[in-house]
């Protein structure tokens, strides 16, 4: 029998990097390194290379579920969809549309984002979101308030091009470890490494200046950075004049952040903040990289604002080597969001509050009625079933019960609901509370794009079939919706 390599995108992070399947007879037997792959380049880490240790785990769903007493019982796919489109129309036609929830799956393709916000606003409720609520939500509006986009600015390889890297809010070398090769490459051709972190990490052993920061003060050290680089007369004044807005308003932003100021709130040494604000503001290519440190606060927007800021008034954009790199979590946090799996944007980021935006997707979807968001967000969701406004949901590949804050609360929330499906791989702490469970297919059982950190939009094709009678999600989806009518 011939082994066939099957290109597939790693499931486990941002980064996106690709290797084929090697598969056989049906299944897969091995990982071959993908050499030609614009960011990986042949590498994997330690999570990549054990892609497929979840192919054939015992604990893997196998067949659709529904709650019986205490226990489960096994159900055919027909009846599954029966009690889905019932639990579901039930709470619409007894306490309307907005009484139901769907939480999408940011590891999922684009293609099934797109389908359950689809599905959601289609049955009138604007309440979908996927988990970049509880990671990047702030990139996308810290991002789209000063750039007029919420992505990377620059590719992943054009990191080696930069002169000076400042990473801020990110452990990239344990987290993102093949993003991590490119800055030791930009490393070796002599450029500077600042790392802005709390905690001394893998990632601060790469730096050439260390800012170890109070927790939760980075506003400060950047506009303490950003008054600095005023002062100094390091602004780019030209691209300030030709390409930005409220400089004036920024001037006076970072006037009282003094060096000496800013080293009470930081704990940072002021001669530190002068050289991380010199070298940054005078290399010939500087760029930012930030992860959930920057996003995972109350203050998440203002912290990417000001990351945009800096570069901003440094001219640090456009160029190879510059820009401003928000580093996503899971692998399709960026689809996700792009194809509208939130609250506030319709696909496209087309704000939910703009009548345009509902008249267009009226006309696209042959839909006689669209809600208007916003919506409410994952949390809001779940506070909202716990006080009985929502009644019903949908839970895409996401586990609440276990990774959200307050996971007794969360529990008891999506108990009061009168129905919960869950579609996932694993009999999750969420799907432990569903009233039905739909086995999904991971990656390399399903085809679909996947959009990775820095936007590039990669097909993973198919290499075997799902365990049992695990389905693709979006088979799923749609048999959903037509259950539904
Ligand atoms: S860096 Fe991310 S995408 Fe690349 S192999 Fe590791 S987990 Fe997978």
């Amino acid at each position: 029998m011939t082994k066939v390599l099957v290109p597939t995108v790693c499931p486990y992070c941002g980064a996106g990097c690709g290797f084929y399947v090697a598969a056989e007879r049906e299944r897969a037997i091995g990982i071959e390194y993908m050499l030609d792959h614009p960011v990986s380049q042949g590498a994997l880490c330690a999570k990549g290379n054990a892609a497929l240790e979840i192919l054939y785990h015992p604990d893997r769903l196998t067949t659709p579920l529904k709650r019986k007493g205490e226990g489960w019982a096994r159900i055919s796919w027909p009846e599954a969809l029966d009690l889905v489109a019932k639990g579901l129309s039930q709470a619409r036609k007894k306490h309307g549309p907005r009484s139901l929830a769907f939480l999408s799956s940011s590891k999922c393709s684009n293609e099934e984002n797109y389908l359950m916000q689809k599905l959601a606003r289609l049955l009138g409720s604007p309440h979908i979101d996927n988990c970049a609520r509880l990671c990047h939500a702030p990139s996308v509006v810290g991002l789209n308030r000063t750039l007029g986009a919420a992505g990377m600015t620059n590719p992943i390889p054009d990191i080696a091009s930069s002169r000076c890297i400042f990473i801020i809010g990110s452990n990239l070398a344990e987290n993102h470890p093949v993003i991590s090769r490119w800055i030791h490459r930009a490393k070796d051709r002599g450029a500077t490494v600042i790392v802005a972190d709390p905690r001394a990490t893998p990632t601060s052993w790469m730096a050439d200046v260390f800012l170890q920061l109070e927790p939760g003060t980075d506003v400060a050290l950047l506009n303490g950075m950003a008054h600095v680089i005023i002062n100094e007369g390091l602004i780019n004044r030209e691209y300030i004049v030709q390409k930005t807005k409220g400089f004036e308003a920024l001037v006076q932003a970072a006037k009282d952040f003094t060096p000496q100021r800013t080293a009470e709130i930081t704990g940072i040494a002021p001669e530190d903040i002068v050289r991380a604000a010199r070298a940054y503001a005078t290399s010939p290519a500087s760029a930012i990289l930030y992860s959930m440190g920057i996003t995972q606060h109350s203050t998440g927007t203002d912290n990417v604002q000001a990351i945009s800021n800096l570069a901003l008034i440094c001219g640090q954009m456009g160029r190879p080597g510059t820009g401003v790199m928000p580093l996503r979590g899971q692998n399709n946090v960026q689809g996700a969001c792009d194809m509208g799996a939130l609250k506030e944007f319709y696909p496209g980021y087309k704000r939910a509050d703009d009548p345009n935006t509902i008249r267009y997707f009226r006309e696209a979807w042959n839909a006689t009625d669209l809600p208007p968001g916003p919506g409410l967000t994952a949390m809001e969701m779940i506070k909202a079933a716990g006080r009985g406004e929502i009644k019903a949901m949908y839970i895409l590949g996401e586990d609440p019960a276990n990774s959200d804050p307050c996971s007794e609360h969360v529990r008891q929330a999506l108990g009061n609901l009168d129905f919960l499906v869950v579609q996932d791989i694993f009999m999750t702490a969420t799907a432990q509370l569903a009233d039905v469970v739909l086995p999904g297919a991971v990656w390399a059982e399903k085809e679909g794009s996947y959009t990775n950190t820095e936007r590039r939009v990669q097909w993973s094709h198919k290499a075997i079939e799902p365990p049992g009678e695990g389905r693709s999600d979006s088979e799923i989806i749609c048999d959903v919706a037509r259950s539904l009518g």
